[in-house]
């Protein structure tokens, strides 16, 4: 929808609105907001509305914290009931210096940095992203515990599904939210669920995200859930990943589909996945940022383990579907729903970019089960945090994809997060060393 000031002011008045919502993603991928009485809508339209960056993660340094929140107008939404009681609207927000200028270390910023390249070379990329969940069961007091909201499967129906009712409410939300919903099912994991909704283009699609993860969490608590977004919850089940579904378009048309080459793929979409597949280790940095991460990384459970693609393979880290036409596209399946996702698309789409301006071959298709084969034969992705980290430090593309400041403290963040982590000891060592 386009909104005008003017049009936002007679909704509010309308829609009897008595709060505004200034909603922004800090550097781990966090919804922030603050929010203002409605008398404000003046002064939040005329970017007026100032917060102390300071204490966001990832943003400035103490000595240059104001920073001021500019509100997207096309992103206005009076929320609907379910999440929101009381009459609340939203925006999502970009984030300016006291200069009047983008501040670079915003995701927002970072990720239309991204579409501008893109767009400098002729092209508009179409996401369509797929965040995986689960519910689990609360304590009297409120509180999260290690116990799944059922024990179904992939397709479970109810009553084994007890899912079902909680993934409706939030399909209603979300359309109240202006989202084209598609699908929803129970997925493999007991308590583990799927929604998906239609792809947008890349800035849509990742302020669609941090919605649906925002309308997810506040459903599942209207039901007496706990939703989590984390990778691997628990040990030995399939862990939750958020695929994203790429497609690239010229003109209206698709870059991806060419009816003269082998399997209607363009070489302009090879090199795409070449170039993605070239940065691979480093862009995981990002795209699967915490130490758990990696915990779903593993062969077995449905999670890449490889640097390769294929037609139909889940083992490897893109997939393309058969779907050819406009529909033409692939899926590239390592990133996980806590991955910032301003920060993962600008991050795959400059090195996708990167791999069609230097026609990086991507190799053939794998048909082999990857989680079967060697790890000498195929590369595979890292095995933990460290690793990436490493590896993004060494990706002059994707270090600049990211800029000075937020890669600076991106790195500086992960690594702390790591060394507190290798700190630790765990259950399991203590089961398995106590009686050397
Ligand atoms: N849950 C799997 C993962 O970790 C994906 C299952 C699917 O293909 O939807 O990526
Ligand atoms: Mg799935
Ligand atoms: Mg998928």
């Amino acid at each position: 929808m386009d909104y005008s000031k003017e049009s936002i002011k007679k909704e509010v008045i309308d829609q009897g609105v008595e709060f505004i919502r200034l909603e922004f993603t800090d550097m781990l991928g966090d919804t922030k907001n603050v929010e203002l009485p409605v008398e404000e809508i003046d002064s939040v339209l005329d970017n007026e509305a100032m917060f102390d960056s300071s204490s966001i993660s990832g943003f400035s340094d103490i000595q240059e914290s104001d920073m001021y929140l500019v509100p997207d107008l096309d992103t206005f939404k009076v929320m609907p009931k379910e999440v929101e009681e009381d009459s609340v609207a939203r925006f999502v927000c970009d984030i300016y210096t006291p200069d009047g200028e983008p501040f670079e270390g915003d995701p927002r910023f970072i990720l239309k940095r991204a579409m501008q390249e893109a767009k400098d070379m002729g092209y508009t990329v179409n996401v369509g992203p797929e965040p995986e969940f689960f519910l689990f069961k609360l304590n009297e007091e409120g509180y999260p515990i290690r116990k799944m909201n059922d024990r179904a499967g992939y397709f479970d129906a109810s009553p084994i599904d007890k899912g079902d009712k909680v993934r409706r409410d939030i399909v209603s939300v979300l359309k109240k939210f202006g989202f084209e919903m598609e699908a929803s099912h129970h997925e493999v994991a007991k308590g583990q669920h799927e929604i998906n909704f239609r792809f947008d283009d890349m800035l849509k699609a990742a302020d669609n995200i941090q919605t649906f993860k925002s309308v997810v969490k506040n459903v599942a608590t209207n039901h007496n859930y706990h939703a989590t977004f984390m990778p691997k919850p628990i040990a030995g089940e399939n862990g939750s990943g958020m695929h994203c579904h790429l497609s690239l378009f010229k003109d209206g048309d698709s870059e991806f589909f060419d009816p003269n080459e082998d399997d209607d793929i363009s070489q302009t979409m090879k090199y795409f996945m070449g170039g993605i597949l070239h940065h691979a280790s480093g862009i995981t940095a990002i795209t699967n940022p915490c130490v758990n991460s990696y915990k779903r990384l593993v062969p077995g459970y449905e999670a890449p383990v490889s640097v390769a693609w294929s037609h139909s393979n889940r083992s490897c880290m893109i997939r393309v579907p058969t779907t050819r036409g406009k529909g033409t596209r692939f899926e590239v399946r390592h990133p996980d729903p806590t991955a910032n996702p301003y920060l993962t698309l600008a991050a795959v789409v400059h090195a996708g970019l990167e791999g069609i301006r230097n026609k990086i071959d991507p190799g053939e298709p794998e048909t082999r089960n990857l989680y079967e084969v060697a790890d000498d034969e195929v590369p595979t992705l890292p095995t933990n945090l460290k690793e990436a980290i490493n590896a993004l430090k060494r990706d002059e593309i994707l270090m600049k994809a990211l800029g000075e400041h937020t890669s600076a403290q991106y790195i500086e963040q992960k690594e702390a997060e790591w060394k507190e982590y290798s700190l630790q000891v765990s259950k399991w060592e203590i089961d398995q060393y106590m009686n050397k």
